[in-house]
């Protein structure tokens, strides 16, 4: 019989969504195998059997399959419907799609290999062999000890603080959706701070006492090790697995197995989890929904929150989406009354929201002619300063790792941009280079102007690496309770690359041995510090000019994120502040973000978006060009937008609006110039038709343009 079989092959990707092949066997749709391609052999995906109704192609000799991967079940019909509708969202091929979202180590394995894997697994975890299958004795031995090694007793209970009224509000309403034929997706807007997390740990107990799964997705792996241990101690005896990309393939292989094959009870995970095949799924929490971590930005372009509302509806199961801050997009779903919006408005135990000042950098004193102004203003420095004398701990927020953004030379204007992109490059005392965080293009920092061969090239503005160096003079002779030196630390990318050391560097902060710590984005997340009672915003306002349509929104997120990182201990929460020092203290931004008016904020935002007709009032779609020869790039743009409006013309449909090609606003990186085109519809649907058809005609335009590098469609795109 013919098979249809997704494999992951670009090149085919024009020829429809899969490859047909011939099998003596009739595999349900989900069975994997390996099959013949070119001369290669690759990991397929049974998607369909092919009807005998179905004419073969003349001319076309099939090949037949290789081996079956039989010792897996094949992936379930919900997970193949995610698949699809992913694929047709986002415009890929199921191939793709498919073999991207499996474990890699999966595409190295035959029949033999991904047994012994699942006799791994279940050693590991004490199960018993499926019957029939022929064990050694030595191993049988092994299962056994392994079982008798689990406790004999159940583990004891483990401490469940009693609930806050607005948590066991909130706890009342997930637990009408568990009973719910169809339930309705729930957006959780709780204050930083308000307990969320114990939410979601008692809604993933009610799915595990009901015998299902629970997916839990963070969207960072950063955030994963401090939710996993949490989840582990709530739930001592049952199965919990991660699933991120810092995992070894074969550990990121036996976590999806044991999730697969239903041994899992809990899978915490990064965006690429939601396509983790969960038999028993029946419950999906998405925490910090608001993140932009969780659209994938290569391949196939998803969103990993949309597709968990989406997978919670063809499923039928509870989807719980979290933050303080939610997107725009979730937040208008639920004033219109598509999701059901679950407040909890207040800390826990009482505890007081950070007071928000906003300093006003203009009415700063200016420094001498010539210097550079210190990172701090007097009274910022001042309430540092105070903290360190009263054994407290500070945060200062600074998004720019480095030392400093550029480095420029003034007797000729040299600055040290990159020769492959439109952008400057960093410059990283640490290691004296010149880095570039587009292309990576690295170099030893010049001794010397390149130009002029002046020997006095200067740093201009200031990353994190710099103002961690300032503050250790700025603190200097400032004492500790205990009469010792103030103690300052960074973290971000830079600090973290090692695996483990951000655990490290965080543990430390956690053990108090750190006074002011220095970071990006990547401290303001999440973290539960207990002693911090001050979070200071450095230079906020690059954000607030950003031409992207949702830097507004950004910004207010991590601000009020950065600002629920202080006073979260309910003693210390009463004098715990956070200072923003800002070129333009009366932006309304700054306003909502001192009453912790998240509220407010979105119904301008809101305002704003529907006056200019972009999301959530609008659809977009975004196609991408990039060649060596921008008129290259803009050629096959242009010839993109006519193929589109024929197809308007012919259709009339809804109209969907096609803007001309422009630069994005880093116009080259690593030597190729890109272009892009926006589309824009009021109406998904009609966005989605016109995507379905002219998308496929794209592949076969790309032919007719030499020359063009890349070309990619992003539905709903982050920024435009
Ligand atoms: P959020 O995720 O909303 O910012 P967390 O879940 O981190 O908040 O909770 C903040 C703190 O409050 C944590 O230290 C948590 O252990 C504690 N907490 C949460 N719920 C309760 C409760 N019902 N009783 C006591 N402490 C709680
Ligand atoms: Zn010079
Ligand atoms: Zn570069």
């Amino acid at each position: 019989m013919r098979l249809g079989v997704a494999v992951d092959a670009p090149q085919y990707a024009a020829l429809g969504d899969v490859l047909h092949y011939l099998s003596e066997q009739a595999l349900p749709p989900g069975s994997l195998l390996r099959v013949p391609l070119g001369r290669r052999d690759t990991l397929g995906l049974v998607w369909e059997q092919v009807s005998e109704e179905v004419p073969a192609d003349p001319g076309v000799t099939l090949r037949p399959v290789g081996e079956v991967l039989a010792c897996l079940p094949p992936l379930g019909e919900p997970w193949l419907r995610l698949v699809e509708f992913t694929a047709r969202y986002y415009q890929r091929a199921i191939g793709e799609v498919a073999l991207s979202v499996l474990p890699p180590e999966l595409r190295k394995l035959d029949d033999t290999a991904l047994a012994k894997r699942l006799a791994r697994l279940r050693r590991q975890w004490g199960l018993p062999s499926p019957e029939g299958e022929a064990q050694p004795k030595k191993r049988r031995r092994a299962v056994a000890a392994a079982q008798e090694a689990l406790p004999p007793v159940p583990p004891p209970e483990p401490e469940r603080p009693p609930l806050m009224p607005d948590q066991a509000t909130v706890l009342e309403a997930i637990a009408a959706q568990f009973a719910a034929e169809t339930p309705t997706c729930q957006l959780l807007h709780g204050v930083t701070g308000s307990g969320k997390t114990e939410v979601y740990l008692r809604a993933a107990e009610a799915a595990l006492a009901a015998g299902k799964q629970a997916l839990v997705l963070v969207p960072e792996i950063n955030l994963t090790p401090q939710l996993e241990a949490r989840f582990a101690e709530r739930f001592p005896g049952r199965r919990l697995v991660s699933l991120h990309s810092g995992l070894t393939p074969a550990q990121r292989l036996l976590n999806w197995l044991g999730a697969h094959l239903g041994h899992a009870d809990l899978v915490l995970g990064t965006r690429l989890a939601v396509f983790c095949p969960l038999p028993r799924l029946g419950l999906i929490v998405v925490d910090e929904e608001h993140d932009p971590s969780y659209k994938q930005q290569d391949g196939a372009r998803y969103s990993a929150r949309d597709l968990a509302v989406y997978r919670g509806r063809l499923e039928k199961v509870p989807v719980l989406l979290g933050s303080a801050t939610p997107s725009l997009e979730s937040w208008q779903q639920a004033r219109t009354g598509r999701y059901q919006l679950l407040a909890m408005p207040h800390r826990v135990g009482q505890g007081e929201l950070p007071k928000v000042r906003v300093v006003d950098m203009a009415q700063q004193p200016k420094p001498p002619q010539g210097r550079e102004p210190p990172p701090l203003c007097p009274p910022v420095l001042a309430a540092v300063q105070e903290r360190v004398s009263r054994g407290e701990q500070s945060l200062l927020f600074l998004n720019r790792r480095g030392f400093a953004p550029v480095l420029h030379c003034a007797a000729c204007g040299w600055k040290s941009g990159c020769p492959h992109c439109s952008a400057w490059r960093v410059f990283h005392k640490g290691d004296r280079t010149l880095r570039c965080h587009h292309c990576g293009f690295t170099e030893r920092v010049p001794t010397a102007c390149p130009d002029c061969g002046n020997l006095d090239i200067e740093p201009m503005g200031r990353g994190t690496e710099r103002l961690e160096e300032q503050m250790v003079a700025l603190l200097e002779g400032v004492q500790r309770p205990d009469g010792s030196p103030a103690r300052v630390a960074r973290i971000d990318a830079d600090t973290t690359r090692l695996k483990g050391s951000l655990e490290q560097q965080l543990a430390a902060v956690h053990a108090g041995e750190v006074d002011v710590l220095v970071g990006t984005q990547m401290i303001t997340k999440g973290h539960d510090f207990r002693n911090v009672t001050l979070v200071v915003a450095v230079n906020p306002d690059s954000a607030l000019y950003a031409a992207d349509f949702r830097a507004p929104e950004r910004l207010f997120s991590s601000l009020l994120q950065a600002a629920g990182r202080a006073g979260r201990d309910a003693e210390a929460a009463a004098r715990s502040e956070m200072w923003i020092q800002t070129w333009t203290p009366g932006h309304a931004l700054f306003a909502a973000l001192r009453q912790h008016d998240y509220a407010a904020f979105a119904a301008s935002q809101l305002e704003e978006r529907e006056m200019a007709g972009l999301p959530p009032f609008s659809h977009l779609a975004l196609l991408r060009a990039e060649a060596r020869d921008p008129a290259v790039a803009e050629a096959f743009l242009r010839a993109a937008r006519e193929m589109a409006r024929a197809w308007l013309a012919e259709h009339g449909e809804p109209p969907v609006m096609l803007y001309a090609p422009v630069p994005p606003q880093i116009a080259k990186v690593a030597g190729l110039e890109r272009r892009q085109m926006l589309l824009e519809a009021g109406h998904r649907g009609a966005l989605q038709r016109l995507l379905a058809d002219w998308v496929p005609g794209l592949h076969a335009l790309r032919a007719a343009h030499r020359g063009l590098a890349r070309w990619a469609i992003d539905v709903d795109p982050l920024s435009i």
